[in-house]
């Protein structure tokens, strides 16, 4: 089934309620951006998600990418979509205008990405590489090198890759070994990438590659690696596509998932160096990637969310229509009438509901973030690993239910349901694998400031308490109280006990990340449930039944999963002892 509408009253919800997105637009200094304008835009990207974008999904898993006479050619109908998509000025929604962007935030951007990916997740990802090399560039690119690719990138005339993993280098970039070596006005490449997403394809008339590699003088580890421009095809003298360059997909990935989305093997300089361009200064590579990483690690987070929402939708459909079992007058009823479905389609919904939230929370900080908001950056810093993390292992359990739901026909691959899934499981490996957001959560993010972030995080959510009990949800505010205490107490725990020991970190991390999902989770659910009951109590513009659902969801999650962020604490400060009772050769 390729049924799919765009949740946008949910969206506007969120953006209203819990972004305060009037406001936020006032800190932007965006005059003429509003909710009004937000839920215009989200209902016509809702349209080419549904319409020409979903459609396509099945299809391209069916009939997925392929490899002819050393040219990827993309999925049948995707060119086309691409055209629509780029010629309707979605790829510009939040670049900056001097480039032929439309500037609005990027909360903006997050609320129709997640219809994108929802729609057609392959598909997407393709002009979401593209904004990491377009973000690369506007932050660290020279006027020159901006003014040659930046208007193409924006306008989705070029698309964007990035490259950093090799075969040796994957978690650990240290390892990186392709080559730059300086020749002229530029550098000759040469090296392997591997698992590059959009790679090749015939879509556009040029591909603009990233590409992480050494100099030769350069320091070796993290501190060695520069970041390059790599066209496709070369410039010509106008700045139009000219020579191929020495750049080339040698090999396509056979996947669990995402069959649309080529995943390529490229080969720099087989025919002596492919030309590069130096994006800002020697050695600083890997922390420009960094520069990008909040972003397009909340864009992975997101993906969750879409794919999530997707199978929802389609185990909805399918448990409204498939009858199995009697009623008492004899009747035949649908699956949706058994407890364990609905418990089932009640567990998608609120998952759903909890990571929209969360993603569109943690988008706007980012926005926030520009805007100058003091303490903005480090809520970022410290949101973002939950939001990969948690969104995308909530996506494995959120889409298997899907294919529960449909029992049976769930894992026959005609019914649609098996394809998210499989599509889903790549989320909590690329983009940096859970296990390193997790690491990144603790260290990074809270043993380095001595938990101040976190700390700030921890008093905002147990402020909303007060909220609970004024709408008179008392039994979740006990339970959501109760959570925050808790991750409190483990806040302590880790700085007394993990700081000191990277062993102990390391085999807490995973768990620590579990924990401040379930309670973000909470604290989103929470402060919507509240707000929910003070709309229903005044003439608001929501329908009453939206309330009431959103409240009853948030107390199904207050009851289903936020049980399990005690789960993870108690997990949590066993500490080291269970992880590494065995030696290594007793595996
Ligand atoms: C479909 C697909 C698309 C991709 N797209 C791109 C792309 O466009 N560009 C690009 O550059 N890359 C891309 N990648 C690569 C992706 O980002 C890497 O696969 C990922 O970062 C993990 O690296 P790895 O595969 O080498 O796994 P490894 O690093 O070998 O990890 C294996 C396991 O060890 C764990 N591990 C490794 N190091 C540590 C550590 N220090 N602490 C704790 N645990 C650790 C990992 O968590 C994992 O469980 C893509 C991959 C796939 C499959």
């Amino acid at each position: 089934m390729s049924i799919y509408n765009a949740p946008a009253q949910d969206t506007t919800f969120v953006l209203d309620q819990l972004v305060k997105f009037d406001k936020l637009c006032e800190a932007l200094k965006l005059e003429e951006v509003n909710l009004e304008l937000a839920n215009v835009i989200v209902e016509e990207a809702g349209k080419l998600a549904a319409e020409v974008l979903a459609p396509l999904n099945a299809q391209g898993d069916a009939n997925g990418a392929k490899l002819v006479d050393g040219k990827v050619q993309e999925s049948p109908g995707y060119a086309d979509a691409y055209q629509q998509y780029m010629a309707n000025g979605w790829a510009t929604l939040t670049a900056p205008e001097e480039f032929g962007g439309q500037a609005l935030p990027n909360v903006v951007g997050t609320a129709v990405n997640e219809l994108w990916h929802s729609a057609n997740m392959a598909f997407a990802l393709c002009p979401m590489l593209t904004q990491g090399s377009i973000e690369a560039l506007i932050a660290h690119g020279s006027d020159e090198l901006k003014a040659l690719y930046l208007p193409r990138l924006i306008s989705g005339e070029w698309t964007g890759t990035m490259n950093l993993t090799e075969p040796s280098a994957g978690s650990d970039l240290a390892a990186v070994a392709t080559k730059a070596v300086p020749n002229d006005d530029h550098y000759l490449i040469t090296g392997q990438k591997i698992y590059i997403t959009w790679g090749d394809h015939q879509m556009t008339p040029n591909i603009v590659h990233l590409v992480l590699a050494r100099l030769p003088d350069a320091p070796a580890g993290v501190k060695g690696i520069s970041l390059f421009i790599v066209p496709k095809f070369l410039l010509d003298e106008n700045g139009e596509p000219g020579e191929l360059n020495d750049a080339k997909c040698i090999s396509l990935e056979h996947k669990l998932g995402i069959h649309a989305s080529p995943t390529c093997t490229l080969s720099f300089g087989d025919k002596g160096g492919a030309v590069g361009y130096l994006v800002g200064q020697a050695n600083k590579g890997l922390a420009y990637m960094f520069t990008m990483m909040n972003h397009a690690r909340q864009s992975v987070g997101l993906q969750g969310l879409s794919i999530s929402e997707r199978a929802y939708q389609q185990a909805v459909w399918y448990a409204k229509d498939r009858l199995q079992g009697t009623r008492k007058d004899g009747s035949k009823m649908p699956i949706i009438e058994h407890p364990d479905v609905r418990r089932m389609l009640m567990a998608q919904r609120a998952g759903c509901e909890a990571t929209r939230g969360l993603a569109l929370v943690a988008a706007a900080e980012i926005d926030r973030a520009h805007a100058g908001e003091a303490e903005a950056s480090a809520r970022v810093e410290l949101l973002t690993p939950i939001v990969k993390g948690w969104m995308t292992e909530m996506a494995n359990e959120l889409t298997s239910l899907n294919i529960q739901v449909h029992g049976g026909m769930g894992f026959i691959e005609e019914a649609g349901a098996a394809q998210h899934y499989r599509d889903a499981r790549i989320l909590a490996i690329y983009e940096g694998t859970n296990g390193i957001q997790a690491l990144d959560l603790i260290g990074r993010k809270t043993i380095s400031d001595q938990g101040a972030a976190l700390a700030l995080l921890l008093q905002e959510m147990a402020g909303v308490e007060a909220e609970l009990r004024a709408a008179g949800l008392d039994k979740f505010a006990n339970r959501y109280a109760a959570s925050v205490a808790r991750a409190t107490e483990v806040r302590e725990w880790i700085l007394q006990n993990a700081a000191a020991d990277r062993q102990v970190m390391g085999a807490v991390a995973f768990d620590f990340l579990m924990l401040m999902g379930y309670l973000s989770g909470a604290w989103i659910m929470a402060r919507s449930a509240a707000s929910a009951k003070q709309l229903l109590a005044e003439d608001s513009a929501y329908d009453a039944s939206f309330l009431n659902a959103k409240v009853a969801t948030a107390r199904f999650y207050a009851e289903h999963y936020l049980p399990r962020a005690e789960q993870h604490a108690q997990t949590l400060m066993t500490g080291l002892d269970a992880v590494f009772i065995l030696d290594d050769d007793q595996f």
